[in-house]
């Protein structure tokens, strides 16, 4: 007696295929694979629009996320033509990563150039604290936040030098 191994559906009048999966439940997916397929497409379009920060970021998560459910399919035997969902992981957590790291630096940039046109010391320091706060919560975004770390050592180590200067 077969089993489907994505709907649980059993008995004798059940048929699945060679990677245990019945004929509606491997419809289904197909339908979705294509679907997810395209979302990929789409948003890896919208993403070199260049829009806001948040949503590319977002938009990168969105494909991550139907990468690893096609990677799911493909197990299963489902796969959509000229898609490589492992292909797919790898370059858009690169690409988010990417994008982290060069706000981060644009932070650091901002930040400290903000701050070498203040006038007085504690404005100084607002604008580099403001920097931090920023990193602090875009770190959140990489999958190891310690690589953040070398932005806010930079902010950091300038709140420092402004302390120690007379
Ligand atoms: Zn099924």
């Amino acid at each position: 007696m077969a089993t489907c191994q994505r709907c649980k559906k059993s008995g004798i009048l059940v048929r699945v295929d060679a990677h245990d999966v019945c004929r509606s439940c491997r419809q289904v997916m197909t339908r979705d694979a294509l679907q997810r397929a395209k979302s990929i497409a789409d948003a890896a379009e919208q993403i070199d629009r260049g829009e806001r920060l948040d949503l590319r970021l977002a938009r990168c998560e969105t494909i991550l996320e139907h990468a690893g459910v096609l990677r799911s399919y493909g197990e299963l035997g489902v796969w959509v033509e000229d898609v490589d969902p492992g292909e797919v992981l790898s370059r858009f957590r690169e690409r988010k990563r990417e994008i982290v790291h060069g706000a981060l630096a644009d932070i650091v940039e901002g930040a400290s150039g903000r701050a070498a046109g203040a006038t007085s010391t504690s404005t100084r320091r607002g604008a580099l604290e403001k920097g931090l706060e920023k990193i602090e919560s875009l770190k959140t975004w990489l999958d190891d936040p310690k690589e953040a770390l070398r932005y806010e050592n930079d902010l950091a180590s300038r709140i420092a030098r402004l302390v120690d200067a007379p």
